[in-house]
């Protein structure tokens, strides 16, 4: 497949999955890297997800309960509106990135201040807020520590929970050591690789940030609409200092993170901690409502975030990729993410929901785009663990499904083909002859025996465009006398087989 390069935030000039999951793969440090934290991460969820008695019936009710948020997103988002204003806090709709960057831009500027404290948020990576901000000359400080080492290293995340999952400890503590004095406190001298002082250096660099912040920049893991309170879980504590120390706060959140009342959200905090970090619950759970005086921020602005949202709501098959709480289980457990690492997708959300994600969000019909659905075994363990049972085989089926038929969406008001990618235009042709070939008995039974006799000849590789395929797989063996003719000469096994 030829490279498509397409432009993004975070993730500019990217070839097609395929093509970038070549070079992953070849990376064995790359893979050691995944293979050993990947492992390390599910079997810990596994044990934590086995504590619980109740699991299946809480994961029912995730999703349920995200089901019925969405049905009725309308209603909800507009009784966000009202709470979060009746309580002093100002609402903002932003329809696409562009919108959301330059809102969030504006409500900087007019603070008058040029920089900004970030807590760890995938709704700002996926509009690509720094590099806007950046543009408007004022730097964003990512304050999480996965989120920092990328930022030093001049990185890209590779997965939605630790974003540097992708880098080993000397790995780091070289970047710590080249980069730390470039961006404030450098790192102390004969820095080791120990977590420890790894993760003291990052404290020392942040702690001065945190102090000398006038905003704060977050996302929110849910947002509950009855009284318009914005919910943060992290495991560092530098989401908390983010959330109280500066005087401005602004939130950017995807409309999807909905719930309608508090006792919605004790579902997902119960289920997301176990799913995401194993843990029974997250060390720092912060919850604001609109401002408060004399604690927190004194002014809070909430930038409700579509950016093709309303269009993935649209597609019945499509849609339950909303009900994401982005815990990264299935990135976990998934056989292509570990081979093919994060960055392979092209996107800030990697892995299975990665594929199923950004080719709805984005729509942009890119190469890339068209080949995420493709990047999956179907294997189903990532339906497994998912806590709001997202069908996510069954999306990337559908996904494929419109890929191949060259489907036409509507983002933000244009209509864009979603194109399948060349190497998928050999399947079509390999589908058509197959159902030509099921449709003609006769032929499909002629064709069978002649394999059959020939067998000894096949090649153990097929020649030609076949020859990337079959070289990592190992061909069925063709049985010396075709199923249909077994069944007619034994009756259906009942006389025995030769
Ligand atoms: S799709 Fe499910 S398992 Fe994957 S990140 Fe989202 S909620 Fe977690």
């Amino acid at each position: 497949m030829s490279a498509t390069f397409v432009g993004m935030p975070g993730f500019p000039s990217y070839p097609a999955f395929p093509e970038a999951a070549h070079e992953a793969v070849r990376d064995e440090t790359l893979r050691g890297n995944l293979r050993h934290a990947t492992h390390t991460i599910r079997a810990k969820r596994a044990r934590a997800v086995a504590e619980v008695s109740d699991w299946a019936a809480l994961r029912e009710a995730g999703r349920r309960i995200k089901d019925h948020t969405l049905r009725h997103l309308d209603r909800y988002l507009v009784q966000v509106e009202e709470a979060v204003t009746a309580a002093g806090g100002t609402v903002h709709w932003a329809v696409d990135a562009q919108e959301a960057n330059r809102i969030v831009a504006d409500l900087v500027k007019a603070t008058g201040e040029s920089e900004v404290v970030k807590v760890k948020s995938m709704a700002t990576q996926e509009i690509g807020l720094n590099e806007a901000l950046e543009a408007e000359g004022i730097r964003a400080y990512e304050t999480d520590l996965a989120e920092l080492i990328v930022q030093l290293g001049k990185d890209r995340p590779s997965h939605i929970l630790v974003p540097a999952i992708h880098r080993n400890r000397s790995e780091i503590r070289d970047i710590f050591r080249s980069e730390m004095g470039e961006w404030g406190r450098p790192a102390p001298e004969g820095l080791s690789d120990t977590p420890a002082e790894l993760a003291e250096a990052a404290r020392l660099h942040l702690r001065e940030k945190f102090l000398r912040a006038k905003v704060g920049i977050s996302g929110a893991n849910f947002v509950v609409a009855e009284t318009g309170t914005l919910v943060v879980v992290e495991s560092e504590g530098n989401g908390r200092m983010c959330l109280t120390l500066p005087e401005t706060l602004i939130s950017v959140v995807g409309i999807e993170k909905v719930v309608p009342t508090w006792r919605d959200l004790e579902v997902f905090l119960q289920t997301l901690p176990r799913s995401s970090t194993a843990e029974r619950m997250n060390p720092y759970t912060s919850m604001w409502t609109g401002t408060t005086d004399q604690d927190g921020p004194s002014t809070f602005h909430l930038v409700l975030l579509d950016n093709g949202r309303t269009d993935t709501l649209a597609d019945e098959v499509g849609r339950q990729a909303l009900r994401c709480i982005r815990c990264s289980a299935c990135l976990n457990v998934c056989p292509v993410y570990e081979r093919a690492g994060g960055h392979a997708y092209g996107s800030v959300y990697p892995g299975p929901i990665g594929a199923i994600l950004s080719p709805q969000l984005r729509g942009t019909g890119s190469e890339i785009d068209a080949s995420l659905p493709y990047a999956s075994s179907l294997c189903g363990a990532c339906y497994e663990v998912c806590p709001v049972a997202i069908d996510i085989p069954e999306v990337l089926v559908h996904l494929r499904e419109r890929v191949a038929q060259g489907d036409q969406v509507t983002r933000g008001g244009n209509k864009v083909v979603l194109r399948p990618a060349k190497g998928h235009a050999a399947e079509r042709a390999a589908m058509r002859a197959a159902r030509w070939a099921f449709t003609h008995p006769g032929v499909l039974r002629t064709g069978q025996r002649l394999a059959s006799r020939t067998r000894r000849l096949h090649p153990r590789t097929l020649p030609g465009p076949g020859k990337a395929w079959s070289g990592t797989r190992d061909l069925p063996p063709v049985p010396a006398e075709p199923f249909r003719d077994w069944w007619q000469r034994t009756g259906g096994g009942k006389e025995g087989t030769k």
